[in-house]
């Protein structure tokens, strides 16, 4: 009860102070349980407008941040969706929410186990994730009506731009560290995109690599 009070809440900050003005957003992440996607020691922190560590020196990012990024993608049903950085899935579940089938990524295995067993606590059965390196995308999906990235790049990674369609928006921050741009990039042709900044963040590093090599060239990559 106490949650869907504090939800509530939330969900009018993003409104009124955030100035958030995709309703479709808003209600899909009225839908979703924050505090499952941190530790029981955060529970009481869940529906506050920030972002929590998540293990890992990663977070789980700042409500405001998720609706911003997702009210840019302007999610249809039945939209194919590339998630760089799964993190604690919290951003894939709001995606998922949004009628989108979701593809995400993560680099770091731990991560990538936990949020294959909240997908699956959740029963969000419209996300694919796979323990892998954001860097390369997921060719074996693309091409992606949309790209979400949710960690910071030093430059745009021309292996996802070319993962999109043409049409395509791909929504990512780019900078230095502690100091970035969010980019909103629009492929206007096979060889051209327009790209506009949206405002300064801060997201934790996009890296490349993996923290534990694959034992098999398909680990983790769930319900293929
Ligand atoms: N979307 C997440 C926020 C995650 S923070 C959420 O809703 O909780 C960014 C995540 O990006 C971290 O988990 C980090 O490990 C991951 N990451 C960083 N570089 C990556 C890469 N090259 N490929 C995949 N994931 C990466």
């Amino acid at each position: 009860m106490r949650h869907k009070r504090w939800r509530a809440d939330l969900i009018e900050q993003l409104r009124t102070k955030s100035n958030i003005k995709d309703e479709a957003v808003l209600s899909a992440m009225s839908n979703i349980p924050r505090h499952i996607f941190l530790d029981n020691a955060f529970e009481n922190h869940a529906y506050q407008d920030r972002a929590f560590q998540i293990g890992d020196s990663q977070t789980i990012s700042q409500p405001t941040t998720v609706a911003l990024q997702t009210q840019m993608l302007e999610v249809k049903k039945g939209h194919k969706i590339l998630e760089v950085g799964t993190g604690s899935g919290y951003q894939a579940c709001v995606l998922a929410e949004l009628g989108a089938r979701v593809y995400s990524i993560e680099r770091i295995k731990r991560l990538h186990e936990r949020a294959l067993e909240t997908f699956e606590t959740l029963g969000y059965h419209n996300i694919t994730c796979c323990y892998g390196d954001g860097y390369k995308g997921w060719p074996h999906f693309a091409p992606f009506d949309s790209i979400i990235v949710t960690a910071a790049a030093r430059e745009i990674p021309e292996e996802l731009v070319k993962q999109l369609k043409v049409g395509g928006v791909m929504v990512i921050p780019v900078g230095p560290e502690g100091r970035q741009k969010m980019l909103y990039i629009v492929k206007v042709s096979q060889t051209e995109s327009v790209v506009q900044e949206k405002g300064n963040f801060r997201f934790v590093p996009m890296l490349p690599g993996l923290t534990e090599k694959y034992k098999d060239g398909i680990e983790g990559r769930a319900k293929l």
